[in-house]
């Protein structure tokens, strides 16, 4: 089993302000291999959810492994412009696109715009004849399938936001028609976020092929289907589970969407792309005897990774100052903010831990450093490669 921490990093460390992010590029490097080796043969494109991770020096390796972008703003849109993918290979979602983000999307000649409504597609129609424009768009689409994760991080049900409903097609197909500066290339779907439960996209499956039966038969010849992201990743073990099983995941596609001649799937991958690429460290403050539990209060808090505070969601957390040795009792591993949910983890159990320790908080590469604010007012945190300090 690969360590994610060697000794060379370790030693380095000890000279560095925390809290600071951590990252290793070689752990994306290999993933991203593993991802072109599982969807190779296939009519399959890749385009990478930047909303996990914008950094530049990961969005560069994504780029020379020649993935796509997937947005949900326009400040994405332009964030993936400025780091050099071409237009044509940037997707924008997003629930509530802004007029000028339109704009914006119109004007660069993106690949499609992901279109979420009824009422954006009107939208769209208009800024587009006012610029004299065709656009080329795909219709998100509300499968209502069970993504059987958070429900903060389920979006491809009736009851939430995403999406175009089932109940609108007639609607739609009427609206369709009158929209002629509008190029359907693609239907779009996405249901959800950290999915491990992989029947799920089965079932997806099942809708995307009922979905393209109803286009056709309307006389719609679509140029691909955009299945979105969320393949999940293993919070529990990252060092078992460095690499996502994409192998898998790729193969319900493969067995069970039904593509038309020169059709293409079109995958939006985000957290498992880059999760496990990256560890906070934060250091040790104080130890505080609680009366069921011991408190270990460190410097990194919900401003540096909000997830666990906003999802309850669990990071491993461990103790890299010291060895395995040392008797192991049970922390509260709490950030310095003052909110009750400012808490990494509960009942951890660590090797008996000290003022002073270095922590690592595992697999914050996506939806980390991204959803970081300054909140208390705290400084952001500091960006460390392994290659900067080897
Ligand atoms: C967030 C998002 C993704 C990526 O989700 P992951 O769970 O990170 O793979 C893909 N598509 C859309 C539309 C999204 O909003």
């Amino acid at each position: 089993m690969k360590q994610f921490f060697d000794e060379k990093s370790l030693k380095a460390f000890e000279g560095l302000t925390t809290p600071f992010y951590f990252y290793d590029l070689e752990v994306l490097e290999e993933t991203l291999n593993a991802i072109k080796k599982a969807a190779a043969d296939h009519p399959f494109k890749i385009h990478y959810a930047i909303k996990a991770n914008a950094n530049s020096r990961v969005l560069e390796k994504i780029k020379e492994h020649g993935l796509g972008i997937d947005t949900v703003s326009g400040e994405e849109v332009s964030c993936a412009l400025e780091h050099g993918f071409e237009p044509k290979q940037i997707a924008f979602a997003g629930v509530g696109k802004r007029d000028d983000e339109i704009e914006l999307g119109i004007d660069a000649g993106i690949f499609t715009f992901n279109v979420e409504s009824l009422e954006e597609l009107k939208v769209i129609q208009e800024i587009a004849e006012k610029k004299g424009k065709m656009v080329d768009i795909a219709l998100r689409f509300n499968p209502n399938v069970n993504a059987k994760t958070h429900e903060y991080i389920t979006t491809g049900l009736e009851e939430n936001k995403f999406g175009i409903n089932f109940w609108e097609l007639d609607e739609l197909f009427e609206l369709l028609p009158k929209l002629d500066r509008l190029n359907l290339l693609g239907l779009h779907f996405h249901i959800g976020s950290q999915i491990r439960d992989l029947s799920v996209y089965k079932n997806l499956c099942n809708r995307v092929n009922q979905f393209q039966e109803i286009f056709r038969q309307r006389g719609y010849d679509l140029d691909h289907v955009n299945v979105g992201g969320g393949l999940g990743v293993n919070y529990e073990d990252p060092d078992a589970g460095m690499i996502p099983d994409f192998e898998e995941f790729f193969s319900i596609f493969k067995e069970f969407v039904k593509l038309y001649p020169g059709q293409s799937l079109h995958f939006e991958l985000g957290r498992a792309v880059i999760a496990q690429s990256a560890a906070l460290i934060t250091k040790v403050l104080y130890v505080k005897k609680g009366i069921k539990t011991n408190f270990a209060i460190v410097d990194a808090g919900m401003t540096e990774l909000i997830r666990p505070a906003l999802y309850q969601a669990y990071h491993k957390i461990e103790n890299i100052s010291k060895g395995k040795e040392v008797e192991v009792e049970a922390y509260d591993v709490v950030g310095p903010i003052c909110e009750s949910s400012d808490c990494f983890g509960k009942r951890i159990k660590l090797p008996k831990t000290e003022r002073g320790d270095l922590l690592a908080i595992r697999t914050t590469g996506a939806y980390g450093e991204v959803m970081s604010s300054n909140y208390n007012l705290r400084q952001n945190a500091k960006t460390i490669y392994k290659d900067e300090i080897h």
